[in-house]
């Protein structure tokens, strides 16, 4: 696969986190879903959470959203765009917490499987996680609606998949909650 193969559009939005979390979680709701999901309680990214993700992002003053739109640039299916999906979403993961770093926030990155071990994830075993450093909940695990998210905040409709093939576009969303300055992407 290269950049040819398809297309990646990047938006940003900042808002108070009092605002977001007021308009966009419902854990109770949201935790419903997760719980259908095969990963639930596999993953240390995924629910369900050993701390309070409401109460804490209440420590932020803001936050910024981040949009990801990639157009594969042929029908194909997920598994023939499985490794550029990927590569998108750990570039954009190192930039949010290099972002995360700089500025002492808290980074929400990705749902879906962690890309950061070849083998099973410890957790279903009870082990602790192999890289703490790079892991963190998706804002989907931590209570927010993402679907609303995209439509209401960057204007998008989320597209769906049928028959394992891609849809004619993916909209993923990340974030940071942080205080002090604005935070440029
Ligand atoms: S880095 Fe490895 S141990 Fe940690 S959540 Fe990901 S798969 Fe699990």
């Amino acid at each position: 696969m290269t950049a040819k193969d398809y297309t990646a559009e990047y938006q940003t939005a900042t808002l108070p986190s009092a605002d977001y979390v007021a308009s966009f979680c419902d854990p109770v709701r949201i935790s419903g879903y997760c719980r259908e999901c095969p990963s639930f309680g596999k993953m240390w990214a995924c629910p369900p959470l050993s701390f309070d993700a409401r109460a804490r992002s209440a420590c932020y003053e803001r936050v910024l959203l981040v949009g990801t739109k990639i157009t594969p640039c042929r029908p194909m299916t997920f598994d023939d765009g499985e490794g550029f999906v990927a590569a998108e979403r750990l570039a954009i993961e190192r930039r949010l917490l290099a972002l995360e770093s700089m500025c002492g926030g808290w980074a929400l990155l990705f749902s879906g499987k962690c890309l950061h071990c070849a083998e099973a994830c410890s957790r279903a075993a009870g082990g602790t996680c192999r890289h703490p450093e790079m892991v963190r909940p998706s804002l989907e695990a931590c209570g927010f609606d993402i679907e609303k998210t995209v439509r209401e905040i960057f204007g998008v409709t989320l597209r769906w998949s049928k028959d394992n093939m891609m849809p004619e576009y993916l909209f993923m969303v990340s974030g940071l909650f942080f205080n002090g300055d604005d935070v440029v992407w």
